[in-house]
């Protein structure tokens, strides 16, 4: 299984922001999607960060509330690892596990094509795991 089957099935919308955007937006963006992180683009459309709720707590920890008006580029991970369409999803949990987060970009030719989660990536994992199982016992049954 790889990234192009996650993709496939939870499609292929990313919220992306620019780096202007105060800090404040970027908690109601997490919060109004349900979402942990949400990508920076430039005005090229190319990643040139990310942001996920644990940059917003560290930030509020170390500055108090007035922080929140602070544009995401002040506090945004600029060197952010992505994947491709083509990479395994043992690679990915990988790289997730390596790095310690949770989200990756998966990137096509410097374009953005999708995110994965690390929840995609679990779910992904027990469907494979569950259809395994199912196969295991046809071949059982039918000897
Ligand atoms: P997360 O576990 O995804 O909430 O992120 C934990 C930390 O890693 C935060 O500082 C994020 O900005 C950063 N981060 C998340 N995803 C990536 C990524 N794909 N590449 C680089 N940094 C990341």
């Amino acid at each position: 299984m790889n990234v192009a089957a996650i993709l496939k099935l939870k499609g292929r919308e990313v919220f992306t922001t620019a780096p202007d955007t105060p800090l404040l937006d970027i908690a109601r963006l997490l919060s109004e999607h349900r979402i942990g992180c949400i990508v920076i683009v430039g005005p090229d459309g190319k990643v040139i960060g990310i942001v996920s709720e644990r940059d917003i707590v560290r930030e509020l920890s170390r500055a108090g509330a007035s922080v929140l008006k602070e544009p995401v580029e002040a506090c945004m991970t600029k060197a952010v690892v992505s994947c491709r369409e083509s990479d395994t999803i043992d690679r990915l949990m990988g790289e997730m596990t390596a790095h310690r987060f949770r989200h990756m970009p998966v990137v096509d030719r410097g374009r953005l094509v999708g995110l994965v989660s690390i929840g995609d990536v679990v779910r992904m994992r027990i469907a494979e795991a569950e259809m395994e199982a199912a196969a295991m016992r046809d071949y059982i049954a039918t000897g």
